[in-house]
């Protein structure tokens, strides 16, 4: 607490203690750097200055102010959390860290930073930071992805946190582990805690925190039909239980490999009582690859033009929706959509 005023990060949720302005940051720096979260912070709160108008806003839109972020769940949750309190709460957020967990999307961690920036109520954080920053000064070995290793560490947590300045202390923890005691170099010559990090003195710094590896990523094909018509393209809305949800993406066939037959275009473009306006042969496809936290998305792009639009009810059965290049511009898409369009001569 002594090292935080002198090294802090004037950054712009730390000077404020609106619960709103506090929960939008912390929902948009989860796995996200402070740079890249900055510019979407500063989006959001001017696009929406009170939760009631986030509330109130098109969920279309919101993901698209979201759009480059990743973690869509984060965006969709976040606009149902605005609508929970703007409704059931009168647009209050609630007044405490109990409370605060009944939020939908709100963890242990924001209803910590909520409760403690906004409220200065005595309730620890524990974000990768902490948990670093704990397991080196305190040679703390159990494996921070394990569950169960959560209750040792909030204990530790619990314990150091003063009653008079919680914020304060959770604001330096946090900042200490993000530009201080850093995953990779930790600037520990210069280290206030050196003579009593365990992790120094044991020669431990590279070994701390212990942590297991995340499960292999799976590979998934996505073969995209991308179907033009005059100036419009043929784009749906993803659904549920699968990433992506609520954006917008172009007909999709997945697979098991990288090749798609020729046939199986034919097939779909004829299923859906198109006609084609060129020799699908000669078209060529273009390939992007898309990594998520538990999942490698390659997908090759074919594109198919139509002569004719696409029988109406065969392109609502399929939730395809023909749109200009303006209508598209404001859609949310994912990364990997935009950068294919943004490539794309169209
Ligand atoms: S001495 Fe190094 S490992 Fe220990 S707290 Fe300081 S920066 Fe972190």
């Amino acid at each position: 607490m002594d090292w935080y005023p002198r090294h802090r990060r004037d950054l712009p949720w730390r000077n404020t203690r609106d619960p709103y302005a506090i929960w939008l940051s912390e929902v948009i720096l989860q796995q996200t750097r402070v740079k890249q979260g900055l510019p979407y912070y500063l989006d959001f709160i001017t696009s929406y200055p009170t939760v009631q108008e986030l509330a109130a806003a098109p969920q279309d839109e919101v993901l698209r102010h979201w759009q480059g972020l990743g973690y869509y769940s984060r965006a969709r949750n976040m606009h149902h959390t605005a609508q929970q309190v703007a409704g059931e709460y009168n647009g209050q957020f609630p007044g405490s860290y109990v409370e605060l967990l009944k939020l939908r999307g709100v963890g242990q961690y924001t209803a910590a930073a909520i409760a403690s920036f906004a409220y200065d109520e005595q309730v620890a954080v524990l974000d990768g930071n902490v948990f670093r920053v704990l397991a080196r000064v305190f040679g703390v070995t159990q494996d921070i992805a394990a569950p169960a290793s959560r209750k040792i560490f909030q204990q530790l947590a619990d314990k150091l946190i003063p009653a008079d300045q919680p914020a304060e202390f959770n604001q330096a923890i946090m900042e200490f582990g993000a530009i201080q005691c850093t995953p990779a170099k930790p600037d520990c010559l210069f280290c206030p805690l050196q003579t009593e990090c365990y992790a120094f003195q044991h020669g431990l710094v590279q070994e701390l925190p212990v942590k297991s590896k995340a499960k292999a990523a799976r590979t998934r094909y996505f073969h995209y039909l991308v179907l033009r018509h005059n100036d419009t393209l043929y784009m749906k809305k993803r659904g549920p239980k699968d990433i992506w949800e609520g954006l917008y993406d172009f007909a999709l066939q997945e697979t098991d490999s990288a090749e798609l037959p020729a046939a199986s275009i034919v097939d779909a473009i004829e299923g859906l009582g198109g006609r084609l306006a060129i020799n699908l042969a000669e078209e060529p496809t273009t390939a992007m690859r898309h990594i998520l936290s538990h999942q490698k998305v390659e997908a090759r792009f074919h594109p198919v033009w139509l002569s004719e639009p696409l029988v109406p009810e065969a392109a609502v059965a399929a939730g395809l929706v023909a749109y200009n290049a303006l209508d598209i511009e404001r859609l949310p898409k994912p990364v990997i959509i935009t950068n294919y369009i943004s490539n794309t001569r169209f």
